[in-house]
């Protein structure tokens, strides 16, 4: 009998991870992923939606064919529920059995941790493809009646490079819109110090935060939780409080409901702890990769943090997960590890027209070094990032950089 491979999701670590085993394996497995969304979704270019600069056409496209030219049964469907004993998924398009199952199921917002946020409230978020839709009828109503704009990083949030970018292009936005001068535009945060980005600071990182801040005349304020949002107003827990005609905030992530019910499976937040060859510490068959695997936050800080659990090592922890795979059913030992701290931090932060590269030999410290490449060649190596990524990631090229 051959080998069965089911993956949950097929964005960026379920589709890595999909493709990955069946090339090692070919005729030895049977590979499917059951994925809740029928597209790819490049979710870094989620940040320029509300400006009207990409539509879902441009940053999507449709999985079935993907998998389908790579020998990779693909299902439309939402698993609902997981049987570890029975190594079994209940799906809205049918129960799967499994001999290895791989967790890629990505995240979903933690709406909750500010109450308030919501597009009636003229607060917005961007983190998935209808809520920077909606973030863009926001923009485009309050470009008709303009008044002062937040960009906010959450309690809890990991994804900064999102809330950065957002924060430039905003600025950059108002600038073309000739709204610079008469719109106040503040950005807060969680973290600490500007640059620290949930991975401690990168050298000069503040330092250059701060220059691009006050060059674009952008008010900070760091290190400060979210209490309420309402009509116009944020409350920071500081007893402070921010008027705003427009506010885009990053929530932090929680793992997927069907991975958090899953008895022994998942952390608080519904993410999967994982050993460095992505085996879950729970149960040696299944793997978890990407958004859905736990990362342990290395550091204690007033106002708490996530990390950030980038595009990079997503599709390294899921070619890692599926060559221990194919190992396994080869019956031999799992060589590759690699713990998420280890793992090479590659980032562009777009800025609208400028931008900065963000290279570090470790996502996490101890490092030996970490340097950001400010300027317009940034922004450039974005855009042909996008176009890259997805031509790779729609011809299922996996083990292309
Ligand atoms: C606004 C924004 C900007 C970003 N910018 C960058 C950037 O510039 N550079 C970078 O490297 N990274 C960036 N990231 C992070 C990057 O998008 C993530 O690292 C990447 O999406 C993680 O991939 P994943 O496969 O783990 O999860 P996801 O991309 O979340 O994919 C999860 C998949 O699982 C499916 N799914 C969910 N629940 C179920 C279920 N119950 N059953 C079956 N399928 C399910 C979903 O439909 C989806 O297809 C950004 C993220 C956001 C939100």
């Amino acid at each position: 009998m051959r080998a069965k491979v089911l993956v949950l999701g097929g964005n960026f670590g379920g589709l890595t991870a999909a493709i990955s085993v069946k090339h090692a394996l070919d005729e030895d497995v049977d590979v499917t992923v059951v994925s809740a969304s029928d597209r790819f979704l490049f979710n870094p270019s989620l940040i320029w939606v509300p400006f009207g600069k990409r539509t879902e056409r441009d940053i999507t496209f449709p999985l079935a064919p993907t998998f389908d030219a790579h020998g990779v049964e693909f299902v439309h469907g939402e698993a609902t529920a997981i049987d570890p004993a029975a190594k079994q998924v209940t799906t809205t398009a049918g129960t799967y059995g499994y001999d290895y199952l791989v967790v890629a199921t990505g995240y979903r917002n933690n709406m909750a941790v500010l109450p308030g946020l919501e597009p009636a409230n003229g607060v917005h978020t961007i983190t998935t493809l209808p809520d920077a839709e909606e973030a863009g009828e926001g923009w485009r109503r309050f470009l008709d009646d303009p008044g002062p704009v937040v960009v906010g990083a959450t309690q809890g949030t990991g994804c900064f490079g999102a809330a950065y970018e957002f924060l430039f292009n905003t600025a950059y936005q108002l600038k073309k819109a000739g709204l610079k001068k008469r719109v106040p535009l503040t950005y807060v945060t969680a973290e600490p110090f500007l640059g620290h980005f949930g991975m401690g600071g990168l050298p000069g990182g503040e330092r250059l935060l701060k220059m691009f801040l006050k060059k674009e005349g952008i008010q900070a304020i760091t290190g400060t939780a979210l209490d309420e949002a309402s009509a116009g107003r944020l409350l920071l827990d500081d007893g402070g409080k921010l008027d705003f005609a427009y506010a885009v905030i990053i929530p932090p992530f929680l793992g997927q409901e069907v991975v958090a019910a899953t008895p022994g499976l998942a952390d608080a937040k519904g993410f999967v702890p994982v050993h460095d060859t992505y085996q879950s510490t729970a149960y040696p068959d299944i793997y978890a990769v990407g958004i859905a695997a736990a990362v342990a936050v290395p550091w204690t800080t007033a106002v708490p943090l996530g990390v950030p659990k980038t595009g990079f090592p997503t599709e390294v922890q899921a070619r890692v997960a599926a060559d221990n795979i194919a190992a396994r059913i080869r019956g031999e030992e799992q060589t590759r590890h690699k713990s998420f701290g280890d793992i090479p931090a590659v980032c562009v932060m777009d800025a609208g027209n400028n931008g900065v590269m963000i290279l570090a030999d470790h996502l996490l410290p101890p490092r030996k070094g970490g340097i950001l490449i400010p300027g317009p060649q940034a922004h450039a190596a974005k855009l042909a990032f996008e176009k890259y990524f997805l031509w790779k990631a729609r011809n299922g090229y996996v083990r292309l950089p």
